[in-house]
């Protein structure tokens, strides 16, 4: 078991930031987790997780303690019923190879999330979302290493407390599990769901009036392809900021001065949600750059790293940014992104 020391960091997120590890160790299987542990303990070292690096943005030069790289691989059948099957994918499997495995199957209800970065243990971390799509419709459980016992916890739905964008994982437990394993509930005679964003659109630009779920994923890579910045291109890490959710009240008095203003529906009557692109595109934001950094001009939730950037430089921006949005609008943006 190698355990490296001073690894730089800048291949490992899609930011393509520098930033240096005090010690690194890749991951494979349990007993690789019980070393890192006993490493990390051994010299009192905090320890941290490391996915695809597609939600992370390093702000420290060095990063102290322990970086724990989730490479833990495969996939298995747990059941099957004549409409459903329950699959589990361990956490260092590739996000988007997971989704087409799947769509190759026909086993429905990822296909939306398609071409998302990252690894399958980060998935439940943020109830990854797209296109009218989170991973909790299709959650059934996981299995996360707990390091202050060593001990293998198994989380139910409601365990994990999912939000939009959150977790326990993010919040409460911060640092605390590594997630091993993922179990999906997936469907076998699958029903395609096309009511979100553009995807009715490039169905009919592609001809397809009947739409598979392998049709919906093709539609969203070519959706999110033509749409988002590619991080092997231009760093960035998708959505910096969430979408805010305020009061009906609040909103009605917004629109009064800000007529075009849009909003979603949320799930609670009382409160809408508002795309924070909107918010940042009316301040005057999309496509503003500064040196190596910006903001990008096709999608204005998106900051990118045009060069050499560091991590401080990405997160002023987005200081400047929220200060903007909540002097026009006295609403607070939240950080999507993980700040480390
Ligand atoms: C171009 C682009 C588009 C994107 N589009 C979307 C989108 O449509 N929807 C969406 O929801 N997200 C989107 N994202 C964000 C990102 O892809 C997801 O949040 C993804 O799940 C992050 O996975 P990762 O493996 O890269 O996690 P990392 O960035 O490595 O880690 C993210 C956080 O999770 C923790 N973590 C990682 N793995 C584990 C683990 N196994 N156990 C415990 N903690 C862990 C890390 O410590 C860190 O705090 C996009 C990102 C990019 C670059």
């Amino acid at each position: 078991m190698i355990i490296q020391e001073h690894v730089a960091l800048q291949s490992f997120n899609t930011f393509g930031i520098n930033s240096t590890a005090e010690y690194l160790i890749r991951v494979k299987n349990k007993d690789d987790i019980h070393h890192a542990r006993e490493f990390a303990q051994s010299k009192n070292l905090e320890n941290w997780i490391l996915g695809g690096g597609s939600n992370l943005l390093f702000v420290q030069e060095n990063q102290p303690g322990l970086c724990i790289k989730s490479e833990l691989l495969g996939k298995k059948i747990i059941s099957e019923t004549s409409s459903h099957i329950l699959l589990e994918a361990a956490g260092g499997e590739n996000w988007h190879e997971f989704v087409e495995f799947c769509v190759q199957k026909n086993w429905g209800g990822i296909e939306n999330l398609s071409l998302i970065p990252g690894l399958v243990g980060a998935s439940p971390m943020q109830n990854i979302g797209a296109y009218g799509v989170e991973l909790k419709d299709v959650f059934h459980s996981l299995d996360a290493f707990h390091f202050p016992t060593g001990e293998i916890h198994t989380f139910s739905k409601a365990d994990c407390g999912f939000g939009y964008r959150e977790s326990v994982f993010k919040r409460k437990y911060t640092g605390q599990y590594l997630i091993m394993a993922v179990r999906f509930q997936l469907e076998k005679f699958p029903r395609t769901n096309t009511r979100y964003g553009a995807i009715e659109q490039t169905l009919l630009e592609m001809n397809i009036a009947n739409p598979t779920i392998q049709d919906v994923s093709k539609a969203v890579i070519k959706i999110r392809s033509e749409k988002l910045p590619n991080p092997s291109i231009v760093g960035n890490a998708g959505s910096f900021f969430k979408n805010p959710v305020i009061s009906i009240e609040y909103f009605e008095k917004l629109k009064k001065e800000f007529t075009q203003i849009p909003s979603f529906s949320t799930n609670s009557p009382d409160q809408v949600k508002i795309p924070a692109a909107w918010l940042i595109e009316y301040t005057g934001w999309k496509g503003y750059r500064k040196g190596n950094v910006g903001c990008h001009p096709k999608q204005a939730l998106v900051l990118v790293n045009y060069g050499n950037a560091i991590g401080r430089d990405i997160l002023e921006l987005s200081h400047e940014i929220k200060v903007s949005v909540k002097s026009t609008f006295d609403i607070e943006l939240e950080t999507e992104v993980n700040i480390r």
